[in-house]
């Protein structure tokens, strides 16, 4: 993965950057968000898919 502050490779495992010597580790209020946010990522594809679906059919039915 690439470190979030310097934007060098790091390892997927580790703690802090070796490069920059940050830390890696997220903070619960931004683990919680990214969570939210993976949900409402999920809901909005299968709405995506619901819509393509529709599509296709109305221009079969054309
Ligand atoms: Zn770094």
């Amino acid at each position: 993965m690439r470190c979030m502050f310097c934007a060098e490779d790091v390892r997927e495992e580790a703690l802090v950057c070796r490069h920059c010597g940050n830390d890696l580790t997220m903070p619960p209020s931004l683990a919680a968000e990214n969570a939210h946010l993976k949900e409402r990522v999920a809901s909005l594809q299968r709405e995506l898919a619901e819509l393509g679906s529709k599509i296709a059919v109305l221009k079969k039915n054309r």
